[in-house]
């Protein structure tokens, strides 16, 4: 969806479908080197990653396997409520594989520290994540990431796979979602 049809309910845009794409290819090359000659299972979190995935894992070069979790952190609101419960599991079995978390956004943190630790302990060889946003402002614990795509200001933002309500999913842009939408 181009940005035109939801232009009232988006007070800025952050990040362009151009710079999205840009971004997403130096990732890419990032992660050939990291990986190169490992057993990599990227893992997409259900359902906000997966234009990110998406594009992510047609730019990358060595072969990969994908699998996805779904997981809730937030009802429908737009705050994280802390309280993550598993959706929908993988169907792969992690032991001794390099694991790669695909998410779309860090904001608190909580869901990917989650993440993290849950498949770290089914004996997964290495668990990373790479994110394509991040809120360093908005983070109540720190999660280490391998690699992040930007970093935006607090603000709740829809687009390229972001919701709000499920909507705008679609945009190809990343905007700010306008208040007068959610209050
Ligand atoms: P966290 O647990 O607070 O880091 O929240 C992570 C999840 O909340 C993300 O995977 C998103 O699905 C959702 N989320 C966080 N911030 C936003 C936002 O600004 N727009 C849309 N979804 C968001
Ligand atoms: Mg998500």
């Amino acid at each position: 969806m181009d940005l035109i049809k939801v232009q009232n309910d988006i007070t800025k845009v952050l990040v362009t479908e151009a710079q999205i794409a840009q971004r997403v290819k130096e990732l890419a090359l990032e992660l050939d080197t990291a990986y190169a000659g490992k057993d990599v299972l990227l893992v997409g979190v259900l359902k906000g990653a997966v234009m990110f995935m998406a594009d992510l894992s047609r730019a990358i070069q060595i072969p990969v396997s994908m699998d996805w979790m779904a997981v809730s952190s937030y009802g429908s609101g737009t705050q994280s409520s802390g309280v993550v419960r598993i959706l929908k599991d993988l169907d792969a079995d992690v032991l001794g594989k390099h694991v790669l978390i695909v998410e779309d956004i860090i904001d608190s943190g909580l869901t990917l520290s989650w993440l993290k630790s849950n498949l770290s302990a089914r004996g997964a060889a290495s668990v990373e994540i790479v994110a394509l946003l991040r809120k360093p402002d908005a983070a109540k614990v720190e999660v280490e990431v391998m690699l992040v795509g930007f970093d935006i200001p607090n603000e709740f933002v829809v687009g390229y796979g972001l919701d709000y309500n499920e909507s705008y999913r679609t945009l190809k842009d990343v905007g700010v979602l306008a208040p007068s939408v959610y209050s």
